[in-house]
């Protein structure tokens, strides 16, 4: 029986694990440098926002609405494997204007996402302040994406581990992976930091914004650079409930919780491997908020934190066989998405490896197209 081998316990190493145990595969083993979903993942929004995030309509965007319409069904599958209720909400973000030019453009978004058959609602101010009476007076109108919604990502997380634990999975934490031994055009063994060599069958790259660290034969790797893009993010804390659902500017988002958080994002910055959470960024979320509604100033900040998301050079998912290497495979690159697009990774990259199914997504997405040109 084939071992495979997982590099990397963020939520897209997790769903794949899971969607192999499901698709009958045994042995699986996952390699963490640090601990268990404690990265970008855990650092996330937790926002389904496929919708609101179109920029276009395009191969992503479809990709992107294809694995919302799974998350009923991946949620409810773990609420029965685990006992954990992920506080999936398919109810509604709502997208606002609030300078002249916001609304300008959110017209223009309006009127093409319309047309391009995108389920959107045009929503004049009385409306919004009529479902969130918390949303600033100083609101001009909005638009509500009725399919979009959220998860609670760190619950998901501990769900997905409490699945892998039951299952059997090992997760090897603390255990950085540094390179790989190919021969043939072959992996025979991955090699930690330690100089332990650990031998698999198949090996799957699902670490994140770490990826191009990681050596084949003591030379680089990647094709395509995987560079690690800074996103602070702020909570506050209330035992009242002010939203009900996420809400969406310009500028940034609240993301209201069950447990009273607010949380309000993110900043996107280009500044390698350093997660610090830095004064200019809680000053500028503390704006993005307040704008959004006033009543937080009422608030005090409960927590602070930054992750760092996994961008291509192109800026969209790699996945799939990586090109001359049989065995191996790579899935990341999911920048500001990689809670919304995991249960579609973990299905194509499940089906490719077990049943050799190739998914329209593993050709565009090919880490092959940074050969090209
Ligand atoms: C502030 C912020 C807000 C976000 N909001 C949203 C949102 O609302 N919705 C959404 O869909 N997405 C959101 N994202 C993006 C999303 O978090 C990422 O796309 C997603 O978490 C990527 O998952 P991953 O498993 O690839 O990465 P990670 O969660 O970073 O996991 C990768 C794991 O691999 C491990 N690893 C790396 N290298 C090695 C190695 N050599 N050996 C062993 N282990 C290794 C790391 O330690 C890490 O645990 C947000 C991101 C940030 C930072």
């Amino acid at each position: 029986m084939q071992e495979i081998l997982i590099v990397g316990a963020g939520i897209i190493g997790l769903s794949i694990a899971r969607a192999l145990r499901k698709e009958g595969v045994g042995r699986i083993k996952i390699i963490e440098r640090k601990k268990t979903g404690k990265e970008a993942s855990f650092a996330a929004a937790g926002m389904l926002a496929p919708h609101v995030e179109a920029e276009r309509k395009d191969a992503f965007f479809k990709f992107c609405a294809e694995s919302n319409k799974l998350y009923n069904e991946f949620v409810s599958e773990i609420f029965d494997e685990t006992g954990i209720d992920v506080e999936f909400r398919a109810n509604g973000i709502v997208y606002l204007a609030f300078t002249e030019d916001d609304l300008k453009k959110l017209k223009h978004r309006y009127e093409w996402q319309s047309k391009a058959k995108i389920k959107v609602e045009f929503l004049q101010a009385h409306e919004i302040r009529r479902i969130e009476p918390f949303v600033s007076p100083d609101v001009l109108a909005g638009l509500i994406y009725p399919e979009d919604g959220q998860v609670e990502n760190r619950k998901l997380l501990a769900a997905l581990e409490r699945f892998l634990r039951s299952s059997g999975i090992e997760i090897l934490q603390d255990t950085e992976i540094t390179n790989l031994i190919a021969r043939n055009s072959k992996i025979e063994a991955v090699e930690t930091k330690k100089g332990e060599r650990i031998f698999a069958d198949v090996v799957i790259l699902a670490s994140g914004a770490w990826t191009s660290l990681i050596r084949l034969n003591n030379q680089s790797l990647t094709l395509s650079e995987i560079k690690p893009i800074r996103g602070q993010m702020i909570a506050f804390r209330t035992t009242k409930k002010f939203f009900e659902h996420v809400l969406y500017s310009p500028r940034g988002y609240v993301v209201p919780r069950e447990d009273g958080r607010i949380l309000v994002g993110a900043t996107v910055e280009d500044v390698g491997f350093n997660k610090e959470v830095t004064n200019f960024g809680v000053d500028f979320l503390s704006d993005v908020g307040l704008e959004i509604s006033p009543s937080l100033s009422n608030l005090k900040i409960s927590e602070k934190w930054a992750g760092l998301r996994p961008m291509s050079s192109d800026g969209l998912p790699v996945l799939g066989e990586f090109p001359e290497v049989k065995n191996l495979f790579i899935a990341t690159g999911h920048y500001r998405n990689g809670i919304l697009l995991a249960p579609i990774t973990a299905k194509v990259i499940a089906e490719k490896i077990t049943k050799n199914v190739d998914s329209e997504y593993l050709r565009l997405f090919s880490p092959s197209r940074f050969l090209i040109g």
